[in-house]
């Protein structure tokens, strides 16, 4: 972010993957990819591919991390090693614990989690392929997969990207784009309560630019929501 770019990246209103300023990526889902997960899902927005494996409500060990009027919700992300252009070297970094936090904030308040005492739920992350936004397709992919589990929850959570790239507000920011935007903000809500549960991000924006900005992100938002929506709805119908 804030580098120059090396060429325009919006050209007669066309970002450099073709599509205009407020429309995203091509979004595809896939339900229960992991059989013996309690509930899994692959999210894909353009060439950003998730894939979320739900595990629990099981018993926390150790004994001391129990919650006694709570439950525990634990999330780890992780961008797998062939998931971005050089190899990136196993493990977690201080990039991936920072995201596992923030993909744990968005979703904690869409879980019942005083519903399951002393116990955990798991929620893994895998990146298989990065081209930007990638925390939001992993909040995306984790909340199929905490209700294709049947996790109790308030809402579904919905997220997207929103930032301004070559002086335009644009969302869904690819990875070309995430390098030289302007401003990079990653946005999160509960799409029928209305609630918003993660809006992070930096760069240089003027305050009527990021009342903007969050005006897309939950137009935005609100189409993702249509689209897990009618997914969960085709599993639960059969
Ligand atoms: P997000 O993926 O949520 O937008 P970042 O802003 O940290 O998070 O990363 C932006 C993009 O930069 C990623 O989606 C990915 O395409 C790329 N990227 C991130 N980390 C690496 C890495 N270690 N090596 C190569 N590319 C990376």
């Amino acid at each position: 972010m804030g580098r120059k770019p090396p060429e325009p990246l919006i050209v007669e209103g066309k970002r450099v993957d073709g599509r205009s300023p407020e429309e995203m990526r091509k979004i595809e889902i896939k339900l229960d990819v992991i059989p013996r997960a309690d509930g899994s899902a692959m999210f894909r927005i353009g060439d950003t591919i998730a894939l979320a494996a739900v595990y629990g409500p099981a018993e926390l060990h150790p004994a001391h991390l129990r919650e006694y009027t709570s439950g525990t919700l634990r999330c780890r992300y992780r961008l797998a090693p062939f998931s971005v252009d050089e190899r990136k070297p196993p493990g977690m970094d201080r990039r991936s614990v920072e995201l596992s936090k923030l993909i744990r904030v968005a979703l904690e308040p869409a879980i019942f989690l005083e519903e399951f005492p002393k116990a955990v739920v798991d929620v893994f992350v895998e990146i298989l392929q990065a081209d930007g936004s990638t925390r939001v397709a992993s909040i995306n992919a984790a909340s199929l997969a905490l209700i294709s589990a049947g996790i109790p929850m308030r809402d579904f959570v919905v997220a997207c990207s929103v930032g301004k790239v070559d002086g335009h507000l644009v969302v869904d920011l690819c990875g070309k784009e995430d390098n030289f935007s302007e401003a990079d903000m990653n946005f999160a809500m509960m799409p029928k309560l209305k609630k918003v549960t993660l809006f992070q991000g930096d760069g240089t924006v003027s305050p009527e630019e990021v009342r903007k900005l969050l005006d897309l992100a939950e137009k935005s938002c609100m189409k993702v929501y249509e689209i897990q929506r009618g997914v969960l709805g085709e599993k639960f119908r059969e």
